[in-house]
């Protein structure tokens, strides 16, 4: 794990999103969770060699912040927005998260097979939320505070968590750094509004849900992905274009790559995205 701070340890070269770790002068405070078993374990090692962990925060209840849990169980206090707590591993219609998990074993954690449990297993407790809490939340650990701000947009539970004292703030995937943004069921108005909020940090780092870690000035760009994508939507709305035409032809995949270990999802990612709007848009 790379320090963006001498006391924040974050993960951005592992497939999943990018888990983090705080440590304070009273322990831990672990901030979303390796979605590879391996890597969750190795990750709750390297965690409580720095002391007592806390609390374990969930900035999102998408698959690859939250599968994790599982191997923190017995740990830190789980803390989530209702949001995430009422969503967390939720089957739906297009997507099984714990299927998700699943899969990518294989190709980018062969290991971690062993440590895989059971869906039975799994479900009798993927250890959710202790605490749960609606709109903001504040923490206050040793000499840290953790700020919970509820941003909601890419998912309605979303939220970041501001640590003044680092001039640090980890936006889950209300920021995608450098990588393909996915739109999925997200409400981008709500997002876009949440980027706002994020805006007026006074921070130095932005920890996203994937990529590199970046700054304040990445929030222009990630604005102008979400309202590229808005509106060529719209426009192919306005031209009378059908779901299938506006899905065949409208794409941004020259904009960047996706995020690591899941590259073979460009084609998915792109036409869920402008699926998705066009439903937004013609509802
Ligand atoms: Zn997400």
């Amino acid at each position: 794990m790379e320090n963006v701070t001498p006391t924040i340890f974050t993960e951005t070269k592992v497939r999943g999103c990018n888990p983090s770790f705080v440590v304070t002068s009273d322990g831990v405070v672990i901030i979303d969770t390796p979605q590879l078993p391996t890597k969750a374990v190795e990750m709750r090692k390297l965690a409580e060699s720095h002391g007592p962990l806390r609390y374990l925060i969930n900035t999102e209840h998408h698959v690859d912040h939250i599968f994790g849990n599982y191997y923190f169980k017995g740990g830190p206090t789980v803390v989530h927005h209702q949001g995430v707590y009422d969503n967390f591993m939720v089957v739906g219609p297009e997507l099984d998260p714990f299927a998700y998990a699943k899969e990518a074993l294989p190709t980018d954690d062969p290991e971690g097979e062993a440590i895989f449990p059971d869906r039975e297993v799994y479900y009798a407790d993927p250890n959710k939320a202790q605490i749960v809490f609606n709109g903001d939340l504040t923490l206050r650990v040793g000499d840290h505070t953790f700020e919970l701000i509820h941003t909601p947009g890419h998912t309605p539970g979303q939220i970041a968590v501001y640590v003044p004292e680092e001039r640090a703030v980890f936006t889950g995937d209300t920021i995608f750094s450098e990588c393909q943004t996915w739109l999925m069921t997200s409400n981008v108005d709500q997002w876009l509004d949440a980027l706002d909020r994020i805006g007026e940090l006074d921070v130095d780092f932005i920890i996203p849900g994937h990529g590199p870690v970046t700054t304040t000035a990445y929030l222009a760009t990630q604005r102008a992905v979400l309202m590229e994508w808005k509106t060529a939507v719209a426009v192919a709305v306005a031209k009378g274009w059908t779901r299938e035409e506006t899905v065949e032809r409208v794409e941004f995949k020259d904009r960047y790559p996706v995020d690591i270990g899941q590259e073979y999802m460009m084609d998915y990612i792109n036409s869920y995205n402008a699926g998705s709007l066009y439903d937004k848009l013609t509802a």
